[in-house]
Protein backbone atom coordinates (compact mmCIF):
# COMPACT_ATOMS: atom_id res chain seq x y z
CA UNK A 1 0.00 0.00 0.00
CA UNK A 2 1.48 3.26 -0.96
CA UNK A 3 0.20 5.21 2.64
CA UNK A 4 2.34 2.89 4.21
CA UNK A 5 5.18 3.29 1.54
CA UNK A 6 4.77 7.42 2.12
CA UNK A 7 5.61 8.08 5.93
CA UNK A 8 5.19 12.08 7.01
CA UNK A 9 7.94 14.06 8.02
CA UNK A 10 9.81 13.96 11.38
CA UNK A 11 13.01 15.07 12.73
CA UNK A 12 15.09 11.50 12.45
CA UNK A 13 15.13 12.61 8.58
CA UNK A 14 16.58 15.71 8.74
CA UNK A 15 19.73 14.64 7.16
CA UNK A 16 17.42 14.21 3.58
CA UNK A 17 16.99 17.86 3.27
CA UNK A 18 20.42 18.14 2.14
CA UNK A 19 22.76 17.30 -0.16
CA UNK A 20 26.75 17.77 -0.23
CA UNK A 21 26.24 21.10 -1.67
CA UNK A 22 24.93 21.93 1.63
CA UNK A 23 22.10 23.75 0.90
CA UNK A 24 18.88 22.59 3.26
CA UNK A 25 15.51 22.32 1.70
CA UNK A 26 12.07 21.59 3.31
CA UNK A 27 9.81 18.37 2.77
CA UNK A 28 6.18 17.11 3.93
CA UNK A 29 6.86 13.22 3.75
CA UNK A 30 9.63 10.88 2.79
CA UNK A 31 9.78 7.35 0.65
CA UNK A 32 12.07 4.54 0.85
CA UNK A 33 10.96 2.03 -2.23
CA UNK A 34 12.95 -1.03 -2.85
CA UNK A 35 11.43 -1.93 -6.26
CA UNK A 36 10.06 -0.26 -9.08
CA UNK A 37 6.89 -1.24 -8.66
CA UNK A 38 6.85 0.87 -5.23
CA UNK A 39 8.38 3.84 -6.89
CA UNK A 40 5.08 3.85 -9.47
CA UNK A 41 3.04 3.53 -6.45
CA UNK A 42 4.83 6.37 -4.66
CA UNK A 43 4.45 8.29 -7.94
CA UNK A 44 1.05 7.44 -8.33
CA UNK A 45 0.14 8.10 -4.56
CA UNK A 46 2.15 11.94 -4.75
CA UNK A 47 0.15 12.52 -7.65
CA UNK A 48 -3.33 11.70 -5.87
CA UNK A 49 -1.96 14.44 -2.77
CA UNK A 50 -1.04 16.62 -5.44
CA UNK A 51 2.09 17.28 -3.46
CA UNK A 52 5.91 17.94 -5.76
CA UNK A 53 8.69 14.41 -6.11
CA UNK A 54 12.20 14.94 -5.19
CA UNK A 55 14.13 12.23 -6.58
CA UNK A 56 17.18 11.49 -4.20
CA UNK A 57 20.28 8.91 -4.83
CA UNK A 58 22.73 8.94 -2.57
CA UNK A 59 22.48 12.97 -1.99
CA UNK A 60 26.67 13.19 -2.89
CA UNK A 61 25.60 15.96 -5.63
CA UNK A 62 26.82 19.41 -5.65
CA UNK A 63 24.01 21.53 -6.99
CA UNK A 64 21.33 20.87 -4.95
CA UNK A 65 19.50 18.97 -7.06
CA UNK A 66 18.34 15.87 -4.32
CA UNK A 67 17.50 19.30 -1.90
CA UNK A 68 13.46 18.76 -1.35
CA UNK A 69 11.47 22.30 -2.27
CA UNK A 70 8.57 20.78 0.11
CA UNK A 71 6.32 17.85 -0.77
CA UNK A 72 7.51 14.43 -1.12
CA UNK A 73 11.48 12.97 -0.93
CA UNK A 74 11.69 9.93 -3.02
CA UNK A 75 15.22 8.41 -1.59
CA UNK A 76 16.24 5.32 -3.71
CA UNK A 77 19.55 3.93 -1.41
CA UNK A 78 17.34 0.93 -0.47
CA UNK A 79 16.70 0.67 -4.22
CA UNK A 80 20.38 -0.75 -4.44
CA UNK A 81 20.33 -4.18 -5.94
CA UNK A 82 23.19 -4.94 -8.55
CA UNK A 83 22.67 -8.10 -11.26
CA UNK A 84 24.69 -10.54 -12.88
CA UNK A 85 27.08 -9.73 -15.36
CA UNK A 86 25.60 -10.77 -19.03
CA UNK A 87 28.25 -11.45 -21.78
CA UNK A 88 26.68 -11.49 -25.28
CA UNK A 89 28.15 -10.76 -28.96
CA UNK A 90 27.96 -6.53 -27.97
CA UNK A 91 30.28 -7.01 -24.75
CA UNK A 92 30.09 -6.96 -21.37
CA UNK A 93 26.91 -6.13 -19.40
CA UNK A 94 25.56 -5.41 -15.64
CA UNK A 95 21.81 -4.54 -14.77
CA UNK A 96 20.96 -2.17 -11.33
CA UNK A 97 19.13 -0.68 -9.66
CA UNK A 98 19.76 3.32 -9.37
CA UNK A 99 20.36 3.37 -5.78
CA UNK A 100 23.46 0.74 -6.10
CA UNK A 101 26.69 2.99 -5.14
CA UNK A 102 29.73 3.46 -7.61
CA UNK A 103 31.68 1.54 -5.17
CA UNK A 104 29.58 -1.59 -4.65
CA UNK A 105 29.06 -1.27 -8.57
CA UNK A 106 33.19 -1.70 -8.72
CA UNK A 107 33.40 -4.27 -6.25
CA UNK A 108 31.23 -6.48 -8.00
CA UNK A 109 32.58 -5.26 -11.78
CA UNK A 110 36.74 -5.76 -10.67
CA UNK A 111 36.07 -9.03 -9.23
CA UNK A 112 35.37 -10.64 -12.64
CA UNK A 113 38.03 -8.31 -14.09
CA UNK A 114 36.03 -5.65 -15.57
CA UNK A 115 35.90 -2.07 -15.85
CA UNK A 116 33.16 0.64 -15.47
CA UNK A 117 35.09 3.97 -16.32
CA UNK A 118 33.14 7.02 -14.84
CA UNK A 119 34.68 8.22 -11.60
CA UNK A 120 33.06 11.19 -10.27
CA UNK A 121 35.47 11.04 -7.49
CA UNK A 122 33.06 10.21 -5.02
CA UNK A 123 32.22 6.78 -4.94
CA UNK A 124 29.60 7.08 -2.29
CA UNK A 125 27.28 7.97 -4.86
CA UNK A 126 24.59 6.48 -6.61
CA UNK A 127 24.66 5.18 -10.16
CA UNK A 128 20.45 6.31 -10.90
CA UNK A 129 22.87 9.78 -9.34
CA UNK A 130 25.75 9.34 -11.91
CA UNK A 131 23.12 8.75 -14.84
CA UNK A 132 20.73 11.79 -13.84
CA UNK A 133 23.49 14.34 -13.68
CA UNK A 134 25.65 12.40 -16.21
CA UNK A 135 28.58 12.42 -14.10
CA UNK A 136 31.99 12.68 -14.91
CA UNK A 137 35.61 12.68 -13.86
CA UNK A 138 39.40 12.58 -14.25
CA UNK A 139 38.98 9.41 -16.45
CA UNK A 140 36.49 11.42 -18.84
CA UNK A 141 39.79 12.85 -20.96
CA UNK A 142 39.71 9.77 -22.61
CA UNK A 143 36.32 7.22 -21.59
CA UNK A 144 33.69 10.17 -21.78
CA UNK A 145 31.25 10.66 -19.33
CA UNK A 146 28.56 8.30 -17.64
CA UNK A 147 26.31 8.54 -20.78
CA UNK A 148 28.67 6.47 -22.95
CA UNK A 149 28.32 4.08 -20.88
CA UNK A 150 24.70 3.48 -20.14
CA UNK A 151 23.21 0.90 -22.50
CA UNK A 152 19.82 1.11 -21.68
CA UNK A 153 17.30 2.32 -18.54
CA UNK A 154 13.81 2.22 -16.92
CA UNK A 155 12.21 5.27 -15.82
CA UNK A 156 8.89 5.86 -13.96
CA UNK A 157 6.88 9.11 -15.44
CA UNK A 158 4.88 11.54 -13.46
CA UNK A 159 1.42 9.73 -14.57
CA UNK A 160 3.33 6.63 -13.19
CA UNK A 161 3.79 5.20 -16.98
CA UNK A 162 7.04 3.56 -17.58
CA UNK A 163 9.28 4.25 -20.44
CA UNK A 164 12.27 1.98 -21.46
CA UNK A 165 14.89 3.11 -23.75
CA UNK A 166 17.75 1.08 -25.12
CA UNK A 167 20.78 2.71 -26.98
CA UNK A 168 20.41 2.58 -31.08
CA UNK A 169 16.40 1.61 -30.60
CA UNK A 170 14.87 5.30 -31.07
CA UNK A 171 16.24 8.42 -33.00
CA UNK A 172 15.40 11.59 -33.18
CA UNK A 173 14.38 12.70 -36.95
CA UNK A 174 16.51 16.23 -36.71
CA UNK A 175 14.62 17.70 -33.92
CA UNK A 176 11.54 15.86 -33.59
CA UNK A 177 11.19 12.45 -31.28
CA UNK A 178 8.28 10.40 -30.73
CA UNK A 179 8.92 8.00 -27.39
CA UNK A 180 5.98 5.04 -26.20
CA UNK A 181 5.90 4.44 -22.43
CA UNK A 182 4.94 0.44 -21.59
CA UNK A 183 1.04 1.24 -21.45
CA UNK A 184 1.39 2.76 -25.27
CA UNK A 185 1.37 6.36 -24.78
CA UNK A 186 2.73 7.74 -27.60
CA UNK A 187 5.00 11.15 -26.14
CA UNK A 188 6.28 12.95 -28.96
CA UNK A 189 7.38 16.54 -29.71
CA UNK A 190 10.26 18.82 -30.40
CA UNK A 191 13.76 18.51 -28.67
CA UNK A 192 15.01 22.25 -28.03
CA UNK A 193 16.79 24.21 -31.44
CA UNK A 194 20.17 25.64 -29.66
CA UNK A 195 23.67 23.74 -30.13
CA UNK A 196 25.51 23.06 -27.31
CA UNK A 197 28.88 24.43 -26.74
CA UNK A 198 31.78 22.25 -28.02
CA UNK A 199 33.08 21.32 -25.02
CA UNK A 200 32.97 19.00 -22.04
CA UNK A 201 29.38 20.39 -20.48
CA UNK A 202 26.52 18.67 -18.58
CA UNK A 203 24.09 22.09 -18.85
CA UNK A 204 20.85 21.98 -19.88
CA UNK A 205 19.32 19.62 -21.75
CA UNK A 206 21.45 17.23 -23.87
CA UNK A 207 20.13 16.95 -27.58
CA UNK A 208 21.51 16.91 -30.69
CA UNK A 209 19.87 16.60 -34.58
CA UNK A 210 19.10 12.91 -35.39
CA UNK A 211 20.50 11.42 -31.98
CA UNK A 212 19.99 8.35 -29.84
CA UNK A 213 17.06 9.43 -27.75
CA UNK A 214 18.65 7.68 -24.06
CA UNK A 215 21.20 10.18 -24.43
CA UNK A 216 18.55 12.80 -23.67
CA UNK A 217 17.68 11.19 -20.24
CA UNK A 218 21.21 10.67 -19.12
CA UNK A 219 21.87 14.34 -17.70
CA UNK A 220 18.11 15.49 -17.02
CA UNK A 221 18.96 16.07 -13.19
CA UNK A 222 15.82 13.85 -12.09
CA UNK A 223 13.22 16.59 -14.04
CA UNK A 224 11.73 14.08 -16.77
CA UNK A 225 11.87 11.16 -14.74
CA UNK A 226 12.37 8.99 -11.76
CA UNK A 227 15.21 6.49 -13.07
CA UNK A 228 14.42 2.94 -11.84
CA UNK A 229 16.82 0.13 -13.56
CA UNK A 230 20.03 0.76 -15.40
CA UNK A 231 21.86 -1.46 -17.58
CA UNK A 232 25.88 -0.24 -17.97
CA UNK A 233 28.33 -1.70 -20.22
CA UNK A 234 31.71 -2.76 -19.24
CA UNK A 235 35.07 -3.49 -20.72
CA UNK A 236 37.73 -5.62 -19.60
CA UNK A 237 39.84 -4.09 -16.81
CA UNK A 238 43.10 -2.40 -18.49
CA UNK A 239 46.16 -4.54 -17.60
CA UNK A 240 48.19 -2.34 -17.40
CA UNK A 241 47.64 1.41 -15.25
CA UNK A 242 50.66 3.67 -14.66
CA UNK A 243 49.92 6.56 -12.45
CA UNK A 244 52.00 10.08 -11.59
CA UNK A 245 51.60 12.61 -9.56
CA UNK A 246 54.25 15.20 -11.09
CA UNK A 247 55.60 18.33 -8.81
CA UNK A 248 56.80 21.72 -10.56
CA UNK A 249 57.93 24.52 -9.85
CA UNK A 250 55.52 26.90 -11.63
CA UNK A 251 51.68 27.12 -12.24
CA UNK A 252 53.33 28.53 -15.75
CA UNK A 253 55.68 24.85 -15.56
CA UNK A 254 52.35 22.88 -14.94
CA UNK A 255 50.15 24.56 -17.61
CA UNK A 256 53.41 24.18 -20.20
CA UNK A 257 53.29 20.53 -19.23
CA UNK A 258 49.34 19.82 -19.71
CA UNK A 259 50.03 21.07 -22.94
CA UNK A 260 52.63 18.81 -23.82
CA UNK A 261 50.67 15.58 -22.08
CA UNK A 262 47.43 16.15 -24.77
CA UNK A 263 50.14 15.54 -27.51
CA UNK A 264 51.45 12.26 -26.07
CA UNK A 265 50.90 9.34 -29.05
CA UNK A 266 49.89 7.15 -25.99
CA UNK A 267 46.70 9.49 -25.13
CA UNK A 268 46.62 9.37 -21.14
CA UNK A 269 43.53 8.75 -19.59
CA UNK A 270 43.41 11.92 -17.18
CA UNK A 271 45.78 14.66 -16.61
CA UNK A 272 44.08 16.43 -13.15
CA UNK A 273 45.54 19.73 -11.60
CA UNK A 274 46.17 20.87 -8.41
CA UNK A 275 47.71 24.32 -7.73
CA UNK A 276 49.90 25.71 -5.09
CA UNK A 277 46.54 26.63 -2.09
CA UNK A 278 45.33 23.66 -3.06
CA UNK A 279 48.67 21.73 -2.03
CA UNK A 280 49.19 24.39 0.95
CA UNK A 281 45.48 23.36 2.29
CA UNK A 282 46.60 19.63 2.25
CA UNK A 283 49.21 20.04 4.06
CA UNK A 284 47.68 22.14 6.37
CA UNK A 285 44.94 19.06 6.75
CA UNK A 286 47.19 16.57 7.07
CA UNK A 287 49.21 17.95 9.83
CA UNK A 288 45.70 18.58 11.89
CA UNK A 289 43.36 15.92 10.93
CA UNK A 290 44.15 12.22 11.10
CA UNK A 291 41.63 12.00 8.51
CA UNK A 292 44.35 12.84 6.03
CA UNK A 293 46.80 10.69 7.10
CA UNK A 294 46.32 8.36 3.97
CA UNK A 295 48.30 11.44 1.89
CA UNK A 296 51.77 11.16 1.45
CA UNK A 297 54.30 13.63 2.62
CA UNK A 298 54.29 17.30 0.37
CA UNK A 299 57.55 18.69 0.50
CA UNK A 300 57.57 22.61 0.57
CA UNK A 301 59.09 22.62 -2.39
CA UNK A 302 56.11 21.04 -4.17
CA UNK A 303 54.65 24.16 -6.06
CA UNK A 304 51.37 23.27 -8.51
CA UNK A 305 50.78 19.24 -8.93
CA UNK A 306 49.65 17.47 -12.01
CA UNK A 307 48.43 13.89 -12.26
CA UNK A 308 48.46 11.71 -15.51
CA UNK A 309 46.96 8.45 -15.71
CA UNK A 310 47.80 5.81 -18.74
CA UNK A 311 45.95 3.00 -19.35
CA UNK A 312 47.25 -0.50 -22.00
CA UNK A 313 47.89 -4.16 -22.20
CA UNK A 314 51.34 -3.94 -20.68
CA UNK A 315 53.99 -2.38 -18.90
CA UNK A 316 56.40 -2.47 -21.18
CA UNK A 317 53.66 -0.98 -23.89
CA UNK A 318 53.29 2.54 -21.75
CA UNK A 319 56.78 2.41 -20.86
CA UNK A 320 57.42 4.58 -24.21
CA UNK A 321 54.72 7.26 -22.93
CA UNK A 322 56.04 7.53 -19.55
CA UNK A 323 59.37 7.67 -20.57
CA UNK A 324 58.49 11.12 -22.78
CA UNK A 325 56.77 12.40 -19.18
CA UNK A 326 59.63 12.10 -17.57
CA UNK A 327 62.09 13.72 -20.43
CA UNK A 328 59.12 16.68 -20.62
CA UNK A 329 59.61 16.96 -16.94
CA UNK A 330 63.19 17.20 -16.88
CA UNK A 331 62.84 19.96 -19.44
CA UNK A 332 60.44 21.97 -17.90
CA UNK A 333 61.41 22.23 -14.67
CA UNK A 334 60.53 19.13 -12.56
CA UNK A 335 62.57 15.83 -11.59
CA UNK A 336 62.22 12.25 -10.86
CA UNK A 337 62.61 13.02 -6.85
CA UNK A 338 59.72 15.20 -7.42
CA UNK A 339 57.47 12.66 -8.82
CA UNK A 340 55.40 9.75 -7.79
CA UNK A 341 55.37 6.89 -9.93
CA UNK A 342 52.69 3.95 -9.31
CA UNK A 343 52.66 0.78 -11.56
CA UNK A 344 49.33 -1.08 -10.06
CA UNK A 345 46.57 -0.32 -8.00
CA UNK A 346 47.73 -0.41 -4.61
CA UNK A 347 50.68 1.94 -5.37
CA UNK A 348 47.95 3.92 -7.06
CA UNK A 349 45.87 3.79 -4.13
CA UNK A 350 47.51 7.02 -2.17
CA UNK A 351 47.37 9.22 -5.39
CA UNK A 352 43.94 8.65 -5.60
CA UNK A 353 43.81 9.13 -1.94
CA UNK A 354 45.33 12.64 -2.66
CA UNK A 355 43.33 13.40 -5.62
CA UNK A 356 39.66 12.94 -3.38
CA UNK A 357 41.37 14.39 0.04
CA UNK A 358 40.92 18.25 -1.65
CA UNK A 359 37.28 18.52 -2.37
CA UNK A 360 37.04 16.67 1.23
CA UNK A 361 39.53 19.41 2.64
CA UNK A 362 37.63 22.22 0.95
CA UNK A 363 34.15 21.41 2.70
CA UNK A 364 35.92 20.51 6.25
CA UNK A 365 37.39 24.29 5.49
CA UNK A 366 33.87 25.45 5.05
CA UNK A 367 31.96 23.42 7.80
CA UNK A 368 34.46 25.01 10.37
CA UNK A 369 33.86 28.81 9.16
CA UNK A 370 29.81 27.80 9.07
CA UNK A 371 29.82 27.43 12.61
CA UNK A 372 30.32 31.24 13.17
CA UNK A 373 28.77 31.95 9.79
CA UNK A 374 25.87 29.59 9.36
CA UNK A 375 25.17 31.37 6.21
CA UNK A 376 28.18 30.78 4.69
CA UNK A 377 29.38 28.11 1.62
CA UNK A 378 32.07 27.23 -0.56
CA UNK A 379 31.72 28.91 -4.37
CA UNK A 380 32.66 26.48 -6.53
CA UNK A 381 33.01 27.01 -9.87
CA UNK A 382 32.56 23.67 -12.56
CA UNK A 383 33.19 25.49 -15.78
CA UNK A 384 35.03 24.66 -18.86
CA UNK A 385 36.55 26.70 -21.74
CA UNK A 386 37.67 25.76 -25.19
CA UNK A 387 41.41 24.30 -25.77
CA UNK A 388 42.81 27.94 -26.63
CA UNK A 389 40.98 29.56 -24.05
CA UNK A 390 42.94 27.18 -21.43
CA UNK A 391 45.63 29.75 -20.09
CA UNK A 392 43.12 32.63 -20.59
CA UNK A 393 40.83 31.07 -18.18
CA UNK A 394 43.63 30.73 -15.83
CA UNK A 395 45.35 34.32 -15.91
CA UNK A 396 41.58 35.49 -15.14
CA UNK A 397 40.82 33.34 -12.35
CA UNK A 398 44.22 34.13 -11.02
CA UNK A 399 43.81 37.60 -11.48
CA UNK A 400 39.90 37.82 -10.19
CA UNK A 401 41.32 36.37 -7.18
CA UNK A 402 44.32 38.18 -6.38
CA UNK A 403 42.32 41.62 -7.08
CA UNK A 404 39.76 40.43 -4.50
CA UNK A 405 42.22 39.28 -1.91
CA UNK A 406 40.06 36.04 -1.54
CA UNK A 407 41.57 32.53 -0.20
CA UNK A 408 40.49 29.82 -2.93
CA UNK A 409 42.14 26.47 -4.18
CA UNK A 410 42.08 25.58 -7.40
CA UNK A 411 42.07 21.74 -9.14
CA UNK A 412 40.59 19.65 -11.43
CA UNK A 413 40.13 18.25 -14.87
CA UNK A 414 42.63 20.21 -17.09
CA UNK A 415 43.19 17.82 -19.39
CA UNK A 416 39.15 18.63 -20.89
CA UNK A 417 40.15 22.47 -19.97
CA UNK A 418 37.93 22.32 -16.67
CA UNK A 419 39.03 23.14 -13.35
CA UNK A 420 37.18 23.76 -10.20
CA UNK A 421 37.93 27.36 -8.41
CA UNK A 422 36.82 26.78 -4.81
CA UNK A 423 36.49 30.65 -3.31
CA UNK A 424 36.69 30.06 -0.04
CA UNK A 425 35.11 32.76 1.95
CA UNK A 426 36.03 33.88 5.53
CA UNK A 427 32.79 36.54 6.32
CA UNK A 428 29.53 37.09 4.32
CA UNK A 429 30.86 40.17 3.07
CA UNK A 430 33.70 37.75 1.20
CA UNK A 431 31.01 35.54 0.03
CA UNK A 432 29.51 38.32 -1.69
CA UNK A 433 32.45 39.24 -3.44
CA UNK A 434 33.07 36.35 -4.54
CA UNK A 435 29.78 35.57 -5.68
CA UNK A 436 29.75 38.92 -8.01
CA UNK A 437 33.22 37.38 -9.30
CA UNK A 438 31.66 34.32 -9.90
CA UNK A 439 28.99 35.61 -11.86
CA UNK A 440 31.51 37.85 -13.94
CA UNK A 441 33.62 34.71 -14.61
CA UNK A 442 30.69 32.73 -16.26
CA UNK A 443 29.77 35.52 -18.37
CA UNK A 444 33.57 35.41 -19.46
CA UNK A 445 33.50 31.57 -20.32
CA UNK A 446 30.24 31.81 -21.91
CA UNK A 447 31.83 34.68 -24.14
CA UNK A 448 34.85 32.10 -24.77
CA UNK A 449 32.11 29.47 -25.88
CA UNK A 450 32.88 27.20 -22.73
CA UNK A 451 30.30 26.00 -20.54
CA UNK A 452 28.68 27.19 -16.78
CA UNK A 453 28.68 23.51 -15.89
CA UNK A 454 30.95 20.69 -17.46
CA UNK A 455 29.91 17.49 -14.73
CA UNK A 456 28.00 19.21 -12.05
CA UNK A 457 24.98 19.92 -13.26
CA UNK A 458 22.83 22.94 -13.09
CA UNK A 459 20.34 21.72 -10.22
CA UNK A 460 19.48 24.47 -8.02
CA UNK A 461 22.16 26.33 -7.27
CA UNK A 462 23.32 26.98 -10.52
CA UNK A 463 19.98 27.66 -12.44
CA UNK A 464 20.75 31.69 -12.85
CA UNK A 465 23.98 30.54 -15.02
CA UNK A 466 21.44 28.32 -17.16
CA UNK A 467 20.35 31.79 -18.27
CA UNK A 468 23.50 33.35 -19.43
CA UNK A 469 24.35 30.70 -21.28
CA UNK A 470 20.75 30.07 -23.25
CA UNK A 471 18.63 32.87 -23.89
CA UNK A 472 14.72 32.76 -23.22
CA UNK A 473 13.75 30.81 -26.38
CA UNK A 474 16.18 28.28 -25.69
CA UNK A 475 15.38 27.73 -22.20
CA UNK A 476 11.63 27.85 -23.02
CA UNK A 477 11.89 24.99 -25.30
CA UNK A 478 13.80 23.24 -22.56
CA UNK A 479 11.10 24.28 -20.35
CA UNK A 480 8.12 22.78 -23.00
CA UNK A 481 10.68 19.39 -23.42
CA UNK A 482 9.97 18.96 -19.76
CA UNK A 483 6.15 19.08 -19.80
CA UNK A 484 5.98 16.85 -22.65
CA UNK A 485 7.13 14.27 -19.99
CA UNK A 486 5.94 15.77 -16.57
CA UNK A 487 2.91 18.03 -17.16
CA UNK A 488 2.35 19.06 -13.53
CA UNK A 489 5.57 20.11 -12.80
CA UNK A 490 5.78 17.39 -10.27
CA UNK A 491 9.34 16.25 -10.52
CA UNK A 492 12.21 17.95 -8.98
CA UNK A 493 10.58 21.61 -8.91
CA UNK A 494 13.46 24.27 -8.90
CA UNK A 495 16.28 22.29 -10.79
CA UNK A 496 17.11 23.73 -13.84
CA UNK A 497 14.38 26.45 -14.16
C1 LIG B 1 34.02 15.03 -2.80
C2 LIG B 1 33.15 15.05 -4.03
C3 LIG B 1 33.73 14.97 -5.29
C4 LIG B 1 32.94 14.96 -6.45
N1 LIG B 1 33.54 14.87 -7.65
C5 LIG B 1 32.78 14.81 -8.77
C6 LIG B 1 33.40 14.66 -10.06
O1 LIG B 1 34.62 14.60 -10.19
N2 LIG B 1 32.58 14.58 -11.14
C7 LIG B 1 31.21 14.65 -11.05
O2 LIG B 1 30.53 14.55 -12.08
N3 LIG B 1 30.61 14.80 -9.85
C8 LIG B 1 31.35 14.87 -8.72
N4 LIG B 1 30.74 15.01 -7.51
C9 LIG B 1 29.27 15.17 -7.46
C10 LIG B 1 28.46 13.88 -7.27
O3 LIG B 1 29.17 12.90 -6.61
C11 LIG B 1 27.93 13.34 -8.58
O4 LIG B 1 27.16 14.30 -9.24
C12 LIG B 1 27.04 12.08 -8.42
O5 LIG B 1 26.74 11.57 -9.67
C13 LIG B 1 25.73 12.30 -7.69
O6 LIG B 1 25.17 11.03 -7.35
P1 LIG B 1 24.18 10.85 -6.11
O7 LIG B 1 23.70 9.48 -6.06
O8 LIG B 1 24.81 11.36 -4.86
O9 LIG B 1 23.01 11.81 -6.56
P2 LIG B 1 22.15 12.84 -5.74
O10 LIG B 1 23.01 13.92 -5.18
O11 LIG B 1 21.29 12.12 -4.78
O12 LIG B 1 21.26 13.44 -6.92
C14 LIG B 1 21.85 14.14 -7.99
C15 LIG B 1 20.74 14.51 -8.99
O13 LIG B 1 20.25 13.33 -9.62
C16 LIG B 1 18.85 13.17 -9.36
N5 LIG B 1 18.64 11.72 -9.19
C17 LIG B 1 19.28 10.89 -8.34
N6 LIG B 1 18.88 9.63 -8.53
C18 LIG B 1 17.95 9.66 -9.52
C19 LIG B 1 17.15 8.68 -10.18
N7 LIG B 1 17.25 7.39 -9.89
N8 LIG B 1 16.27 9.09 -11.13
C20 LIG B 1 16.18 10.40 -11.48
N9 LIG B 1 16.90 11.36 -10.89
C21 LIG B 1 17.78 11.01 -9.93
C22 LIG B 1 18.57 14.00 -8.14
O14 LIG B 1 17.23 14.42 -8.11
C23 LIG B 1 19.54 15.15 -8.33
O15 LIG B 1 18.99 16.08 -9.22
C24 LIG B 1 31.51 15.03 -6.33
C25 LIG B 1 30.94 15.09 -5.07
C26 LIG B 1 31.73 15.11 -3.92
C27 LIG B 1 31.07 15.18 -2.59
Amino acid sequence: MAQDLIRPWSDEYTDYLRDESRRVGTADFIAFPATEAEVIEVINEARARGVAITTQGARTGLVAGAVPYGGLVLNLSRMNKIGEIGNDDSGHSLTVQPGATLADIRKVVEAQGLFFPPDPTETSCSIGGMAAANASGALTFSYGSTRNWVQSLRMALSDGSMLSLARGESHASGRSFSLATEDGRVISGQLPSYTQPNVKSAAGYFVADDMDMLALFIGMEGTLGVVTEIELRLIPKPKAINGLTIFLPSEEAALKFVRFARGIASRPVAIEYFNHDALNLLRGMKSDNPAFVEIPVLKPHYHTAVYIEFHGDSDEALEEAVMQVMDAIMEIGGSDEDTWYAVNSRELEPLKAFRHATPEAVNLLIDERKRSNPDLTKLGTDMSVPDDSLEAAMDMYNAGLKENGLESVIFGHIGNNHVHVNILPRDMEEYERGKSLYLSWAKRVVEMGGSVSAEHGIGKLKAPFLKMMYNDEDIEQMRELKMLFDPDGRLNPGNLF
